[in-house]
């Protein structure tokens, strides 16, 4: 078994931390937490051993009458790897923890790829994490975790010559209160290229994308509008055929009346989805179309959630524990990944 530890318990690191305990070949190490919260709480029910984050608040989590299990080095020390789900440029600064125990670490997309080995996805470079020198890898963020697993199929079937895809970018996750706009469209940012397409690059080196940013006043997903010239011309019903068979990819039938990510995220929550989590892009059916070379498509992204199975592969690859197909299929059974 693995023991994984996850530091940061707030919008990925309780996913990771649920998912974590749900593979038959890992173990929770526990969660390290900085305060006392709603989410402190949750853990303990759920019998998670939480540590602090900070040692010099454990007194906030004695006052508040919650058992610590010890603190953030102690889980570091016991766990085989660590899952680093901390805000942007927190886990940069945990890394000399890391180090120090000798512990293997992923981070987050909001960090620099330079602060990890590697950036990983699954389905783009499992491989490139199972190298005996790598000890960190970086799980790149929701959006180019999403573009990655569109244009890799796209790229061996076909060739890409160029991408373009404009990122319309939900403002904050519901739980993110202090986040905007409320009554606005922004260009962000208003330079070009947004930082999407070269952290795509982090993935797929050779891949020619131009990204776009806007930010609009939702919480629910991202949507994107993607167009991807390919060196081939497929039909519309041939890249649907190839896009449906990546169990990452939801092609979302016309017939369902899924007009918007409001109804996608009911159907998450109606089918059972924990959180109405969604892990796989979500590619409107009907939008693929073909204009001689040109593919044009939508499709929506579940910021909180599509990146939780790739920390789970990332943990077998960091780790080399199995190869690619047999993680990935791990994964997608225990969570139930593919609508
Ligand atoms: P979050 O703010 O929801 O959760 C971070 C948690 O870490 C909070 O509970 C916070 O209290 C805790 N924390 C702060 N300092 C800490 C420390 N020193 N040690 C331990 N814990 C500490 O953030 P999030 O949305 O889960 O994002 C985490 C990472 O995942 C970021 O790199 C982010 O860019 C990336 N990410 C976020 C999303 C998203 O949409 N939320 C999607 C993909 C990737």
């Amino acid at each position: 078994m693995i023991q994984v530890g996850v530091n940061g318990y707030g919008t990925i690191g309780k996913r990771v931390a649920d998912a974590v305990a749900a593979q038959p070949d890992m173990a929770l190490t526990g969660v390290a937490k900085t305060r006392p919260n709603y989410e402190a709480e949750a853990a303990v029910r759920k019998g998670y051993p939480l540590y602090a984050a900070i040692p010099e608040r454990a007194d906030l989590f004695h006052d508040a009458g919650i058992d610590l299990a010890g603190e953030v080095e102690d889980m570091v020390m016991t766990a085989d790897v660590i899952v680093d789900t901390t805000p942007s440029g927190v886990g940069a600064d945990n890394r000399e923890l890391y180090e120090r125990y000798d512990t293997p670490a992923i981070l987050q997309g909001g960090e620099d790829a330079d602060v990890a080995d590697v950036s990983f996805n699954a389905r783009s470079n499992y491989d490139l994490a199972r190298d005996d020198d790598v000890d960190t890898a970086r799980v790149v963020s929701c959006n180019t975790t999403g573009l990655s697993r569109l244009l890799t199929p796209l790229i061996e079937s076909y060739g890409v010559e160029k991408s373009r895809v404009t990122l319309v970018r939900r403002g904050g996750d519901p739980g993110q209160t202090s986040r905007g706009p409320i009554n606005d469209i922004l260009p962000d940012p208003a330079t070009i290229p947004s930082h999407h397409g070269p952290d795509v690059n982090t993935i797929i080196p050779d891949v020619d994308i131009d990204t776009l940013g806007v930010k609009v006043p939702a919480t629910l997903m991202h949507l994107h509008s993607v167009n991807v010239t390919l060196d081939e011309a497929p039909s519309a019903d041939e890249v649907r055929d190839l896009l449906s068979a990546e169990s990452r990819l939801f092609l979302v039938p016309e017939e369902t009346g899924i007009d918007g990510t409001g109804k996608l995220k009911e159907f998450a929550m109606d089918t059972g989805r924990p959180r109405g989590d969604l892990w796989e892009n979500c590619i409107w059916e009907h939008s693929v179309s073909m204009e001689g070379r040109d593919l044009y498509l939508f499709q929506s992204i579940h910021q909180e959630s599509d990146v939780i199975p790739e920390n789970i592969d990332a943990i077998r690859a960091l780790l080399d524990w199995e190869d690619r197909e047999t993680s990935m299929a791990t994964t997608d059974e225990t969570l139930g990944v593919g609508l």
